[in-house]
């Protein structure tokens, strides 16, 4: 878990309580800095307290042993001084001192001096006589084991040894000082030289009160800590605040409405967020120019698209229509919330077409689409980012109802023959090469007459060339009216007519041929009349060469007929019975 966490997951509930918002600036400063401050504090106050005491103890300690020295120099000079009795006082005095708990003057086995006779006996002894009077009243008491070990490390080392305990009744703490008397010369006149001790004194000094003194000071370096550690905490925050969380109150509150052309920050404070708001008005700056740059692409972009003949829509990446534009709503016939609801792929009610318009990278050519009364094309294309991935589709739709009408009245124009309204020349040659191909490639059988107007120099030499025009024009309704459908009628030129019939036998083309024949015969133009000669080949009895060789066969068998004596079909590899045929079938 990061610092930031902990500190989020415990100080902001407690910065609450405390009405300190956490994610914000100052309140952050406050808490952390305090709850690092409140740490410090803590710290601080724990050593200097400690040092304090360890001074204060040390100090007693060394005044204590001060007193235990000079007290053992008065009694040495006492003892020396041959006076007992005084000591005794001395020993008395010193016991109803101030702060000094216990004073006793102990012999080298912990038995306490100046209570018996024992001594005296020994010293009276050696010195001869009643040196030193007896006492009347002998109590003699063992204050500290023979073996106590500070007793033994006094007299081993020669040395004051302090020993610290605590007193039985109040459990205040207090310092007990052994300082070993060591044998003099001057002692062994009474004593003898048998020891090198003479004693030890043994002096205990309370140390409550300077005890208290420690308490004391602990919470006067507690509190004064605590106290400097507000002040301390309110000036960093106040310096915070007023350096750092005002500016950045106001920039941040400024910042919001920048997003409105031509305004700036303005900010004061440190150096640091002066450069800030600079640089962010600088950004600003180039902003605002490529907004105004990006608004004006836009306006321009929208007025192209309103007044666009073509219709335009546009999905974003979740498929949804955002983008519609009027000529879309014409040419479908549906509103833009309409479209929007049906969705893309039903812009023209068939999804899959749609949708393969759009999968199809390779797909090129626009779609035509023939929907509500029009024809329309449509450019249909995924829409992807630089990285290729689709963020949109488009479709483009363009109304090409009147192009293609044009397009179908030239092509016709194109294929037929002004005069008569019959295929041309043109159409007849593409057709019978497309026929012949078909005929050869599955077998089938290809049907061809080939008509000639008999005597019409004649003719036009007679009634004039319009009327002779006329005259091509009957024979052509003629031809239309009786052919079917699959059939090709073609004015081949002047006067000359041919037909492709597919699929038909050499019996269905006579009889065909035979029936146009008779028709035109019988075809009253003005009042006048003409008849035809018609020559027939058969695919593939004929023409196997080729189309051409076809046509020469037709060609040929014609020729038969004109010279038979006209008004006749002519089958040329079936002369002879064709002409028999059309014989009975010709007028007398
Ligand atoms: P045949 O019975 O042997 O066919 O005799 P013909 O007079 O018809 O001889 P040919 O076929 O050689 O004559 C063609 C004539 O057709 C010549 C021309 O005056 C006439 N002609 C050709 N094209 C047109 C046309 O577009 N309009 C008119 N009115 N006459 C045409
Ligand atoms: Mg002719
Ligand atoms: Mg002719």
């Amino acid at each position: 878990m990061t610092s930031r966490t902990i500190l989020d997951k415990w100080l902001a509930p407690v910065g609450r309580r405390f009405g300190i918002l956490t994610d914000r600036l100052g309140g952050r400063v406050l808490l952390h800095g305090g709850v690092t401050l409140l740490i410090g504090w803590l710290v601080l106050s724990l050593l200097v307290s400690r040092i304090h005491e360890h001074l204060v103890i040390s100090q007693n300690e060394r005044a204590i042993l001060m007193v235990t020295r000079s007290v053992a120099g008065a009694m040495n000079t006492i003892m020396l001084a041959g006076d007992a009795e005084v000591a005794e006082d001395f020993i008395a005095n010193l016991q109803g001192v101030p702060e000094m708990v216990d004073f006793r003057i102990l012999r080298t086995d912990g038995s306490e001096a100046f209570r018996d006779n024992e001594t005296i006996g020994i010293v009276n002894g050696r010195l001869g006589g009643q040196r030193f009077p007896l006492r009347k009243q002998a109590v003699p008491r063992q204050v500290m084991e023979k073996d106590a070990e500070a007793l033994r490390q006094a007299l081993a080392q020669n040395r004051e040894i302090p020993v610290y305990g605590r007193d039985a009744a109040s459990g205040g703490k207090r310092l007990t000082y052994l300082a070993p008397i060591p044998t003099q010369d001057a002692c062994r006149a009474c004593h003898g030289d048998g020891e090198t001790h003479r004693g030890i004194i043994k002096l205990t000094m309370s140390l409550a009160k300077a005890e208290e003194e420690v308490v004391a000071a602990r919470w006067w370096i507690f509190g004064m800590g605590a106290l400097i550690g507000v002040v301390v905490m309110l000036l960093v925050f106040l310096v915070v605040r007023r350096s750092a969380v005002t500016p950045l109150e106001r920039m941040a509150a400024t910042l919001g409405d920048v997003i409105v052309p031509d305004r700036f920050l303005e900010v004061e404070g440190c150096q640091e967020f002066r450069q800030v708001a600079a640089a962010f008005n600088h950004m600003t700056s180039q902003l605002n120019a490529a907004w105004h740059g990006l608004r004006q692409e836009r306006d321009k972009l929208t007025t192209i698209l309103l007044g666009s003949r073509e219709g335009i829509v546009v999905t974003d990446s979740t498929g949804a229509v955002a983008l519609i534009n009027p000529a879309a709503e014409r040419l479908l016939g549906k509103s833009a919330d309409r479209i929007r609801e049906e969705g893309f792929l039903t812009l023209f009610d068939d999804p899959d077409h749609l949708g393969m318009l759009l999968e199809d990278h390779r797909h090129e050519l626009p779609g035509l689409v023939y929907y509500n009364a029009r024809m329309l094309q449509l450019h249909a294309a995924t829409i992807r980012d630089a990285g290729g991935e689709p963020i949109g589709s488009a479709a483009l739709i363009r109304d090409v109802t009147r192009e293609k009408a044009l397009e179908e009245e030239l092509r016709a124009l194109s294929n037929s023959d002004a005069l008569t309204g019959l295929y041309n020349r043109r159409r007849f040659d593409t057709a019978l090469l497309d026929e012949y191909d078909r005929a050869t490639r599955y077998g089938l059988v290809l049907g061809l007459l080939i008509l000639d107007v008999d005597h019409f120099k004649r003719f036009n030499d007679e009634h004039g060339h319009d009327q002779g025009d006329r005259v091509l024009q009957a024979i052509a309704g003629v031809m239309r009216g009786h052919f079917r459908s699959v059939d090709y009628p073609c004015r081949y030129g002047g006067e000359e007519f041919c037909v492709i019939m597919p699929s038909t036998g050499v019996a269905g083309v006579l009889r065909s041929a035979e029936r146009l024949r008779d028709s035109v015969a019988k075809l009253s133009i003005d009042g006048l009349n003409v008849t035809v000669s018609i020559g027939v080949a058969i695919f593939p009895d004929e023409g196997r060469a080729g189309s051409d060789a076809l046509v020469k066969a037709a060609d040929q068998a014609l020729y038969a007929a004109k010279k038979g004596g006209r008004n006749r079909v002519c089958h040329f590899i079936r002369e002879a019975v064709v002409l028999r045929e059309s014989q009975l079938a010709a007028p007398s």
